[in-house]
């Protein structure tokens, strides 16, 4: 296989392009062997199937071109020792009409090569036919007034950019002693930031709630986040969306240090961005009407599954001090599921569809971090499916370009029974509501990898390629092959 690569790169005339093509060489020769062994199908999901089927179709063409251009250009070498060998003169008319009408082929047969290996034929292909959106049970307490006014209160918890920002500068100027930017993730800042903050005597509201002293704004851009990603990330994909960038590793760099933050935030002040409206959950739901005042039952290590018990331990502790966090003593009533009209921590469906429908132009905005932790998050999931099937504007946010290529093909088999949720009956919540799981799977892997999918503003043809021929690489069981893969990579 290695052999046919060399051959094909060494030999053609656009040597230097196939070489740079080498690795997708190297996924067509794979596909290869995969096709034969029909060794993808266990593993993915139809529409991975149907990129990854797309993405072997057009390695194949290119590494046909290849063949093509290595074997006329080697007739081409032939046929010049064979005519030199032979002694023909060089002006003779055997001459002329065997050496200038296959230079004229090899000069047609490059531009045909050309033109398939610099991808300007392939299309952005790997689309597959749209499942149909996953329907959800409508809970009981949903037609109630409570429900719905819960829904509508909880819509007017939207966050300004500039107070955003103020938060942020309070941290890095001390107002949560532990806040390292490197390090302290939304979690931590949740339980020594925002809860203390928003806490009143005995009482206490949503951030949001005192941060617009009680009036309702209403969010323009939704948030999907994952808890336990750092916060300094949060914030910077936040201002990221603002200014209109897809990635936000840059604006991290400049959240580190108090100086670099404050002449960021300045250049924003000064602009109209300052004042778009976010609803992020850290922030718009009152934290004090259900977890300020403890952490959930602990999970009894006789009982849980491995590794439960210590996901539970880690989330009550501060993951900068390793300190567990201090406790709200305020006399809020709590509200969780067993009140499902009056929680705050089961509408989010209701929500979007709210906003939705409120406010022009509403854009559901996900957060991928570094690991894409986000898409094992059963909440988060369950918002980026509701967001694509009611037809919001969805966006989304990435750290940097490696971290897409480290953790595209993590994605290729999600499936929502697999995510968690920090609290049991939140996942048996989420799964109860959905009329149909192997069909939600099924929307959720078109969501991410169809050409029209959330990644679609991210990976280009050539891209998608890449990324889609690497996944079917490591959908293979062949050990060996991996090892080559790796080194290719
Ligand atoms: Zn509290």
């Amino acid at each position: 296989m290695t052999r046919i690569m060399c051959c094909a790169s060494c030999a053609s005339s656009l040597g230097s392009m196939c070489v740079t093509k080498g690795d997708e060489v190297f996924f067509c020769c794979r596909s290869l062997q995969v096709s034969r062994n029909h060794s993808l199908s266990p593993c993915l999901n139809s529409p991975c199937l149907s990129q990854v089927q797309w993405a072997l179709q057009v390695l194949r063409s290119e590494l046909l071109a290849g063949l093509i251009l290595a074997i006329i250009t080697g007739a081409h070498w032939t046929l010049t020792g064979i005519v030199g060998l032979c002694g023909v003169a060089k002006y003779s008319k055997v001459y002329f009409i065997l050496l200038h009408s296959m230079k004229r082929m090899t000069g047609v047969a490059d531009a045909w090569g050309l033109l398939m290996l610099s991808g300007l034929m392939q299309t952005n292909g790997g689309r597959a036919a749209k499942p149909p959106a996953p329907t959800r049970q409508v809970a009981n307490d949903s037609h109630e007034a409570a429900w719905s006014a819960k829904v509508a209160e909880l819509a007017g918890r939207g966050v300004r950019l500039g107070d955003l920002l103020d938060f942020y500068q309070q941290l890095l100027e001390g107002a949560m002693p532990s806040f390292d930017p490197r390090y302290s993730t939304t979690n931590d800042v949740a339980r020594e930031a925002v809860i203390p903050m928003s806490r009143v005597g005995q009482d206490g509201f949503a951030l949001a709630s005192i941060w617009n002293q009680q009036q309702p704004r209403l969010a323009e851009r939704m948030v999907t986040h994952n808890w336990g990603n750092r916060f300094s990330h949060l914030v910077a994909a936040i201002i990221s969306d603002a200014t209109g960038c897809a990635y936000f590793a840059d604006v991290v760099a400049s959240l580190e240090k108090l100086k670099d933050f404050q002449t960021l935030k300045a250049s924003l002040e000064d602009s109209e961005k300052i004042d778009t409206t976010y609803w992020v959950c850290v922030f718009s739901v009152n934290q004090h009407a259900s977890i300020c005042g403890g952490f959930g039952p602990a999970p009894e290590k006789s009982h849980s599954s491995p590794g439960e018990f210590e996901a539970w331990d880690a989330k009550r502790r501060n993951s900068v001090s390793g300190d567990i966090f201090p406790l709200c003593p305020c006399g809020r009533k709590k509200y969780f599921n067993n009140e499902a009209a009056l929680t705050e921590l089961n509408k989010f469906d209701d929500l979007m569809r709210f906003l939705a429908r409120e406010v022009p132009n509403f854009v559901h905005v996900t957060v991928g971090d570094e690991n894409f932790e986000v898409f094992k998050r059963a909440w988060c999931v369950a918002e980026i499916v509701e967001g694509s099937a009611l037809n919001i504007r969805q966006k989304l946010l990435m750290h940097s370009t490696s971290c897409l290529d480290d953790n595209y093909d993590k994605l290729k088999s999600l499936d929502i029974r697999d995510c968690e949720a920090s609290r049991a009956e939140d996942k048996h919540q989420i799964l109860s509501k959905i009329d149909d799981i192997k069909g939600f799977n099924e929307y959720l892997g078109w969501l991410i990898f169809d050409a029209d999918g959330i990644f679609s503003g991210f990976l280009d043809g050539e891209a998608r390629l890449s990324l889609v021929g690497r996944l079917s690489v490591r959908a293979s069981p062949s050990k060996n092959l991996d090892d080559m893969m790796t080194f290719f990579s």
